[in-house]
């Protein structure tokens, strides 16, 4: 594993008014690394994953994308609020996949894919059809291009999600709770499409929880509660041996 993390988050605080949401998370996330993070409900992961994408903007602390700070940039030794544009040009480094897969019901699955990196990003209709078939491939569903989102299952639909945000080739990929909306049926065919993606080496963020998933895809195990990081480790440090009361009691939940 390369040394140098592609994520490096430290001392993130996040507050809503007077709520504080995220006090002060240290992360870092290391290139082809997938790094699974547990948590009760409210303890601050969606959060977390929404500020590294700076969907949030965070109240202090700072979250580095390789050598690009997400949201500033240095000049002269001094740092500098991006304005709206650069910040959405960083982001094209990151791809989100959320619970809720929101494709666009009035576009096909291949127009869906395509949509940002001819759209957005400017790149060429072919080019991007051409790796929007490869990646079609790579998440099951070759002979869905042409069909519209309301004629896919749901596991199907988060599959295209999946393609979507990989269309703009990203360096890293987000996860917010990407099976929660699904019938327990549809579950292990999108976790096995994320099952191989980690295998390709991609560099993936994943809430979750899936504790199966974690105990076999991850690289490293966060558990986080009331906006902290209170372990972090080997699936099986995390998972078999936890050493925090609240990380035992969390898990006790899923036996
Ligand atoms: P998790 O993803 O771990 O369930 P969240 O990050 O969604 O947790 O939320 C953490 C806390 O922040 C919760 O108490 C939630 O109510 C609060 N929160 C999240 N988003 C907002 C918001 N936009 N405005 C106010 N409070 C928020
Ligand atoms: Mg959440």
């Amino acid at each position: 594993m390369n040394d140098q993390p592609l994520v490096r988050a430290r001392n993130v605080h996040k507050n809503y008014g007077n709520h504080e949401v995220l006090k002060g998370i240290d992360l870092d996330v290391y290139p082809g690394e997938v790094v699974v993070i547990l948590g009760p409900s409210g303890s601050g992961k969606s959060t977390f994953l929404r500020c590294i994408n700076h969907l949030e903007e965070m109240n202090q602390g700072t979250i580095m994308i390789g050598d690009q700070q997400i949201g500033y940039e240095l000049r002269r030794g001094k740092l500098y609020h991006l304005p709206p544009k650069r910040i959405a040009r960083q982001r094209r480094d990151i791809g989100m996949v959320f619970q809720q897969f929101n494709l666009y019901p009035h576009m096909t699955v291949l127009q869906n894919i395509i949509e940002a990196p001819v759209g957005v990003h400017g790149h060429s209709r072919g080019e991007a059809e051409r790796y929007a078939h490869e990646l079609l491939r790579t998440v099951g569903l070759s002979d869905k291009a042409d069909a519209y989102p309301r004629h896919l299952s749901g596991g199907q639909q988060q599959r295209v999600a999946i393609a979507r945000a990989l269309a703009i080739r990203p360096k890293l990929m987000l996860f917010d709770e990407p099976t929660s909306a699904l019938d327990p049926e549809l579950v292990g065919e999108v976790l096995s499409t994320m099952r191989n993606l980690a295998e390709q080496g991609l560099t993936m963020v994943v809430v979750t929880h899936e504790i199966g998933f974690a105990r076999e895809a991850a690289d490293r195990v966060v558990f986080m509660d009331g906006g902290n990081i209170i372990e972090q480790g080997s699936p099986d440090d995390v998972l078999v041996h936890p050493r925090h009361a609240r990380t035992r009691a969390f898990l006790s939940r899923f036996i």
